[in-house]
């Protein structure tokens, strides 16, 4: 289905970058309109993401990190953060409540979890090159969306 309106962002793999993509991310997804609930939720769900793509993806050097939105008609939200990292080898693994591979570092390994629960999809995938993309979609509660790429835009 086409997109009403896509975005994407790449910057280096810095842990003050991950404000900066939460923030932006919730500012695109406003015009759909959604809830302060909503909003929080998806800015939750980036900020585990983003976070992850800092502390995991590239240990001993700095990477680029992508994030992609996609806003549908439908009033879903569709979003992508990706990463050229070391990857993970087992996907399946990773997403298990309280694994982590940095127990050391008071890492909880509750990071996909918090995806799972404040998105309604979240799929994981070896991104091709290295690294790995976390795919997160949500559809919003109905409500008006505000006008997006009209005549006087
Ligand atoms: P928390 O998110 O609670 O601080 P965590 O980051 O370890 O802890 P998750 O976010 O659930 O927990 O991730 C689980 C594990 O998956 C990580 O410990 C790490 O080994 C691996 N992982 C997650 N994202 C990436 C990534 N972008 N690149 C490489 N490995 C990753
Ligand atoms: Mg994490």
């Amino acid at each position: 289905m086409k997109y009403l309106n896509e975005m994407t962002l790449q910057f280096d793999s810095h842990s003050i970058n991950e404000g900066f993509a939460r923030s932006a991310v919730a500012a695109f997804c406003v015009q759909l309109n959604p809830t302060l609930d909503e909003i929080t939720d998806i800015k939750t769900a980036v900020s585990e993401a983003v976070t992850n793509c800092v502390v995991h993806a590239y240990p001993k050097t700095v990477g680029k990190v992508t994030v992609w939105v996609g806003l549908k008609q439908t009033r879903e939200i569709d979003i992508k953060v990706m990463d050229n990292g070391v990857g993970i080898v087992d996907l399946n693994r990773a997403r298990e409540p309280f694994f982590t591979t940095k127990p050391d570092e008071e890492r909880a390994g509750m990071g996909f979890t918090v995806m799972e629960s404040f998105m309604d999809s979240v799929n994981l995938q070896h991104n091709t090159g290295g690294g790995i993309v976390v795919e997160m979609t949500k559809t919003l509660e109905c409500r008006k969306a505000k006008a997006v790429g009209g005549e006087n835009d």
